[in-house]
């Protein structure tokens, strides 16, 4: 009988954990060791959803023990993995070195404030729990703080929320803002009145939603015009501080005065990338073979936002949730097939289409050539992220919380929460 391989996976994010599930099926192949720095995996689609006070942090959140304890050979460890040595084939983490004879990588991506990281002070992310109820607390904060300011020109100040980055995340905060103002707020203050909120989402290309057919990024731009939010495209950002947000539109030059800037632009993949000395993109993900392994390195696979798989029309696939389950599921078929001493297959990436919702019955989504807009493409998001989101438990209280604030304009997660747990 053949001895069983190590298979250690890091990061139990969409591509880690599928992969897991996959290799857990076969207990006399391989041992698995999944390894995270966060115990729970995150469902990010619903992020924006946190950050604007419609879920708690703990609907769109599993523990990833619970998610693979049915595979009695997956073991799960908590650990902040800085090192890859392909050479001596060992990872090496917070209080953690371990062997493996295959690795697969699905450390997913960072955020990329373009060489200007004193921005992300002024301008969260959001990419984590963390960075959501940081958001949602700046959201939260921004309306007090203008209720209690008698200054009319300090009050607009705070009453404006600018988002960075037109795409799928900037054109969903933008729309939910715009709701929490113009809905959920509007009896709940007296010296101001928080409809007069200023919500201003600012995008470089010529058009939001960029990665989306014209059609729909046009609907798109219409639709969160009618909800109140300000669209400035072909703008660029040359500086965010405490203040607010600099511009330039065709060399003209303007400020915008907000405390309140959300940065929704760029991602740069996982710094982890850099130790292992193979070919980057300009993304910083690591370039992988056809069947997802690292040049030079067959028993290394990375997959998901950490990866850089070109497609045969020359573009490389784009980062969704989607891409890096297929590629998660077929990394480890392909580690599988090669302890069996079968040749290993390429990765072929099946089209699920995308969707991006701008508010109350309100979205857009393509698949294969068919277009929806409005409230078909609505309805079909709201179902498409409770199918997918992880744990019957988180789906039905998402389902709960979804109908009451549709019905009642509410948001029950409107928590202030202090970023210091040791202030009194
Ligand atoms: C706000 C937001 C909205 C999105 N909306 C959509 C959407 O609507 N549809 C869609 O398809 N996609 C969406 N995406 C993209 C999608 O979430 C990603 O493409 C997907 O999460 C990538 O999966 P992954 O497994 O590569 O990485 P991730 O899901 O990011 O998982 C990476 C895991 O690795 C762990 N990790 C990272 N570094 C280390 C380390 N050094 N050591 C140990 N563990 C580590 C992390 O803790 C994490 O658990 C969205 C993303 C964001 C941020």
């Amino acid at each position: 009988m053949k001895t069983k391989k190590n298979v250690v996976i890091i990061g139990g994010g969409f591509g880690g954990l599928k992969a897991a599930k996959v290799l857990g099926a076969y207990p006399d192949l391989v041992n698995v060791t999944l390894i995270d720095r966060r115990n729970y995996h995150l469902f990010q689609p619903l992020l924006y959803q946190v950050a604007t006070a419609a879920l708690s942090p703990a609907d769109i959140a599993a523990p990833i023990r619970a998610l693979v304890s049915q595979f009695i050979n997956v073991n799960v460890l908590l650990s902040d993995i800085s090192i890859i040595d392909p050479q001596n084939k060992t990872i090496i983490g917070k209080e953690l070195l371990l062997k493996y004879d295959y690795l697969i990588l699905a450390c997913g991506a960072t955020h990329s404030y373009f060489g200007n990281d004193e921005w992300e002070e002024f301008a969260p992310g959001l990419k984590t729990l963390e960075m959501a109820t940081e958001i949602r607390r700046r959201i939260l904060m921004a309306f007090e703080s203008a209720e209690k300011e008698i200054d009319p020109i300090i009050q607009k100040v705070w009453l404006t929320f600018v988002i960075v980055g037109g795409g799928p995340t900037g054109v969903e905060l933008a729309g939910s803002i715009s709701e929490i103002a113009r809905l959920t707020l509007e009896a709940d203050f007296r010296n101001i009145n928080p409809v007069d909120s200023q919500i201003i989402l600012i995008e470089a290309g010529e058009r939001v939603l960029a990665s989306f057919q014209d059609e729909l990024s046009i609907a798109a731009r219409i639709d969160l015009e009618k909800i109140g939010v300000t669209v400035l495209t072909k703008t660029m950002v040359t500086n965010i501080d405490g203040n607010g947000v600099k511009l330039k539109h065709s060399e003209l030059e303007s400020f915008i005065p907000s405390k309140t800037v959300i940065w929704a632009a760029g991602v740069k993949a996982s710094p982890i990338n850099l130790t292992l000395g193979t070919p980057l993109d300009k993304a910083g993900r690591l370039i992988v073979e056809a069947n997802l392994s690292l040049p030079n390195h067959q028993d290394i696979f990375v997959v998901g936002d950490q990866a850089h798989f070109d497609l045969p029309t020359g573009l490389s696939l784009p980062g969704l949730a989607s891409v890096a389950i297929q590629q998660g599921g077929q990394a480890a078929h392909n580690i599988i097939l090669s302890i069996c001493g079968i040749e290993m297959k390429k990765f072929h990436y099946f089209d699920k289409g995308q969707m991006a919702t701008i508010g109350r019955k309100l979205a857009v989504m393509e698949f294969r050539g068919f277009k929806a807009r409005g409230l078909f493409a609505w309805i079909a998001w709201l179902f498409v992220h409770i199918y997918y989101l992880i744990g019957f438990k988180n789906r039905f209280i998402v389902m709960f919380n979804w109908a009451w604030s549709y019905f009642t304009f509410g948001r029950g997660a409107r928590l202030i929460t202090k970023k210091d747990w040791r202030d009194s």
